[in-house]
């Protein structure tokens, strides 16, 4: 299949990480952006859009999401990370089965889909069931069977989570041509004992995989690990080895100065998730310090329990004037930097080199907003345009790999009515 988008403006990155627009063409053969520029190529495409009026830019990428958490939106609200952890959210989640999974991860995919999000790293139970449902939607993400430990008498062999997680990811890693990865994943520090860890940890570096935990969310969590180790979340999970291997660490609100070197000194990805953290009122990231330090920051909505969506148009928003609030400073963060999070960096973070730019060679993992809008007019500042005026309701269509998922309303490849059939009998059984 080849697509040739016409007269559309483009949202490039220079090396250099400034953005830029192109008014021109684009075009796509197979999964990959073969063509762009200001001329109409001269070679053949099957298919033509015209764009008049439209942005393509690459896809968004969600680095933190539990996706099937959809069908507990809403549940708990008002709690502190704590008790809306423990005290709501696991007697639920307790009750869960895989046709729970497998219509709440679809349910998450349309939010998605119609929001910009072409790929997603995700946290959570029953994880074949969301690899089947990216599978079908054709979507791209990075999954993981999270290892959880409450019983420090368990062994390592008496963890059920440990081989399933390593079966995921002999069985799904790299599968339909990449677009599914399989990580490793620990919960946190707070819902797991450190022989467990070290040997998971192990396991995951044999493998040479990539790991995905909660890290460092509140200062709490940071109070409570100290007591117990002596040590901060993050000097616990470098001690235990975790952080050798790739590591994407979800929130970081609570690092101190010599975490941020640790996780430097690792190339530890740290995701920013400033809705969840505000709605959960665990604190605000020192995003600053972190970039300044050289971590790699990348963008995610965390599941939608503590959001309540998936929108990362919000999450870029957030994560643009948040910090300039906090620190005084309207130079703290800029929407470049923004825009850099929910896109290359993310694709960094999830061990995909091949995307996160409009760039010819790249795969084609593309959205497309409708620019002729009156909150997107006039626009002096294309990244402020996208982080601090669109709305995800701006974005008209996602493409992955090559392929049009979503247009203008329409799923190509999920049947909407099916999904919301399932996701109500899920919520029905859930909540008998
Ligand atoms: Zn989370």
């Amino acid at each position: 299949m080849s697509i040739l988008f016409e007269n559309c403006d483009l949202l490039l990155r220079g090396e250099d990480g400034v953005y830029s627009t192109l008014h021109g063409f684009l075009g796509v053969r197979g999964d990959t952006i073969d063509y762009i520029g200001t001329e109409k190529p001269t070679g053949e495409y099957e298919e033509h859009k015209s764009m008049e009026h439209k942005l393509l830019m690459p896809g968004l990428i969600n680095c933190h999401n539990h996706s099937p958490m959809v069908l507990l939106r809403g549940v708990g609200s008002g709690l502190p990370l704590q008790e809306w952890l423990f005290d709501k959210v696991f007697p639920i989640e307790d009750r869960l089965v895989p046709e729970d999974i497998a219509a709440g991860s679809r349910l998450a995919i349309l939010e998605m889909l119609a929001s910009g999000t072409t790929s997603f790293s995700d946290m959570y139970f029953f994880p074949a069931e969301t690899v089947a449902a990216v599978a079908e939607a054709g979507m791209k993400a990075n999954i993981s069977r999270c290892v959880q430990c409450f019983d420090e008498n368990q062994t390592v062999e008496q963890n059920t989570q440990i081989p399933q997680s390593v079966e995921l990811f002999e069985k799904y890693h790299n599968a339909e041509n990449g677009r599914i990865r399989i990580d490793f994943s620990i919960h946190a520090e707070y819902t797991c004992k450190p022989h467990i860890v070290r040997a998971y940890s192990e396991l995951c570096k044999a493998h040479g995989g990539r790991m995905h935990i909660h890290l460092s969310e509140t200062q709490r969590e940071v109070n409570e690990c100290i007591a117990r180790y002596g040590k901060s979340p993050v000097a616990w999970f470098e001690e235990l080895g975790t952080l050798d291997s790739p590591t994407a660490a979800a929130h970081c609100v609570a690092v101190s100065d010599e975490d941020i070197a640790i996780l430097k000194r690792h190339g530890v990805n740290v995701i920013h998730n400033p809705t969840s953290n505000l709605k959960l009122g665990s604190g605000f990231a020192p995003v600053r310090k972190l970039m300044d330090a050289g971590v790699n920051l990348a963008l995610g909505t965390d599941g939608a329990a503590s959001n309540n969506n998936l929108d990362m148009f919000e999450e870029m928003h957030l994560a643009d004037i948040m910090p300039c609030g906090y620190r005084h400073d309207p130079t703290e963060v800029s929407s470049a930097e923004v825009l850099d999070m929910a896109t290359v960096n993310g694709a960094r973070l999830q061990g995909r080199s091949d995307t996160g730019v409009l760039a010819v060679g790249k795969k084609a993992d593309i959205i497309a907003l409708d620019l002729d809008k009156p909150h997107l007019y006039p626009n002096f500042d294309t990244p402020a345009l996208l982080t601090c005026a669109a709305h995800s309701s701006d974005v008209v269509l996602t493409m992955v790999d090559g392929k049009i998922l979503y247009e203008n309303g329409e799923y190509k490849t999920l049947d909407r009515e099916k999904v919301f059939y399932e996701a109500r009998a899920a919520v029905k059984r859930l909540y008998a």
